[in-house]
């Protein structure tokens, strides 16, 4: 418990975040009141049959940060760890996200405190269904429009799109994003937080004036992000030495062969359960890889990871977020001080959100893009982005962090400020 007390909590990092470039920007004290609470928060506790016939109760949380700039967006994440304090963090971190690459949303954030693999296929699609009707009162393509993030998945999101159009006797593809192709989804979507996270990489090497090209990186987090990270990066040419999941990692300074970890994880596996003859290896620790000497350190996994404890001893050339919150805001006092170069979260991990835009729109306009289009509009708004980081970071002296939070803060700001308060 004491540990737990200690420990700054993902909402805290997020408010601090807030508050120090709300200095910078000199941002009246009100308007910070207003961003440092979310908008709305709904809290749902509900049954759910399992298959031996028993019930269980679960909670759940969709929280809307800010909708100034437009409907909300974020995803919802299945996890034990799931609290409101969280939820809220990330639905901040929505706000900020969808501002800096300037899409037209502001932030929400859901999840149900659940092990998801826990559960039967039946009984995570009564739990989904149930939820989805509990927070079907917030959600909707006009007004906040969810996605996968950690634990769901396209089958997730398929079952919530199902649920929410069942309730009004017509299909509403555009109720969520990261559905299957089959039913309104957009080819790219799968890939397109990690494909981001490449793309954010090449931007990074570039200004850093170091070749993607044979540069060794570590990636902590093997799902959705990670993995894809890991193999488009390994396809770039980068030499993807380490990469880990909840249970540990494997690590080989000769690098690693990324396209059969990739499938491996596909069809469901976890690392430490990977044909160990297949490639050569040492077992690691999730707190050794992200102390490995690598050019390019990834975390991919959950927030919290890059804490006041080890940011003193990290030995990574640069640190691309591609997780929401990985770095605790002491830890990154820390980081500023030892120079190091962070990619924050808010635009490394951009590509996913991205894509769902894409996705939104083409299901409110019925009309598909091929994978060619949705992958070139991504790099474009992520190369752009991140040079108009850049720019503010240069033009003010500040690292890519304060300068992507002063960038998306303005846009916000600005449009409260049109909009007025009301009434
Ligand atoms: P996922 O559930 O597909 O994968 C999460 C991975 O992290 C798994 O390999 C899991 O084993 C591992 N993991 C969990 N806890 C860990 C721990 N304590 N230490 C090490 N590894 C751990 O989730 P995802 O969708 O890949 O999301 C990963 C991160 O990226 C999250 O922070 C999420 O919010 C963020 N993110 C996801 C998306 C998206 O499109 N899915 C978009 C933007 C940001």
């Amino acid at each position: 418990m004491a540990e737990a007390a200690a420990q700054e909590s993902a909402f805290e990092t997020a408010q601090s975040q807030l508050r120090s470039v709300a200095k910078l920007l000199d941002l009246d004290p009100g308007i910070v009141e207003v961003l440092a609470h979310p908008k709305r928060e709904l809290t749902v506790n509900f049954p759910v049959r399992m298959d031996d016939g028993s019930f269980r109760v679960f909670t759940g949380y969709r929280v809307h940060h800010n909708e100034a700039r437009g409907p909300v967006k974020g995803g919802i994440r299945y996890s034990p760890l799931v609290s409101l304090d969280e939820v809220r963090a990330l639905a901040m971190w929505m706000t900020w996200k969808c501002a800096v690459v300037n899409l037209p949303y502001g932030g929400a954030k859901g999840g149900v405190i659940v092990d998801p693999r826990s559960l039967t296929a039946g009984e995570l699609e009564r739990l989904t269904r149930r939820y989805a009707s509990e927070i079907d009162i917030l959600i909707g393509p006009n007004m906040d429009i969810p996605a996968p993030d950690m634990g769901t998945d396209a089958r997730v999101m398929a079952w919530i799109m199902d649920t929410y159009s069942m309730h009004r006797d017509y299909s509403v593809p555009g109720v969520v994003t990261g559905k299957p192709v089959e039913i309104g989804g957009s080819l790219g979507r799968y890939e397109a937080t990690g494909r981001g996270v490449l793309y954010v990489a090449m931007e990074a090497c570039r200004q850093r004036g170091i070749s993607l090209e044979g540069a060794t990186v570590a990636v902590q987090g093997f799902g959705n992000v990670g993995s894809v990270a890991a193999r488009l990066l390994a396809h770039a040419g980068a030499k993807v030495v380490a990469v880990s999941d909840s249970r540990g990692g494997v690590y080989n300074p000769n690098g690693l062969d990324s396209d059969s970890l990739y499938d491996h994880r596909r069809s469901g596996g976890l690392l430490v359960s990977h044909p160990r003859s297949d490639f050569p290896h040492e077992d690691i620790s999730n707190a050794e890889l992200l102390e490995l000497p690598v050019d390019i350190l990834i975390p991919a996994a959950v927030e919290g990871q890059i804490t006041e404890a080890n940011a003193g001893r990290l030995r990574a050339g640069m640190v691309i977020e591609a997780a929401n919150g990985p770095t605790t805001a002491s830890a990154d006092a820390v980081l500023a001080e030892r120079g190091l170069y962070v990619v924050p979260d808010i635009l490394a991990n951009a590509g996913g959100v991205i894509v769902s835009y894409f996705e939104w729109v083409q299901d409110l306009q019925s009309f598909f893009w091929e994978e060619n289009e949705v992958n070139q509009r991504l790099q474009r708004i992520l190369a752009s982005a991140f040079q108009q980081v850049t720019a503010v970071a240069e033009e003010r002296g500040l690292r890519l962090r304060e300068a992507a939070y002063v960038l998306a803060l303005r846009r916000v700001v600005e449009a409260i400020r049109v909009r007025g308060i009301y009434p």
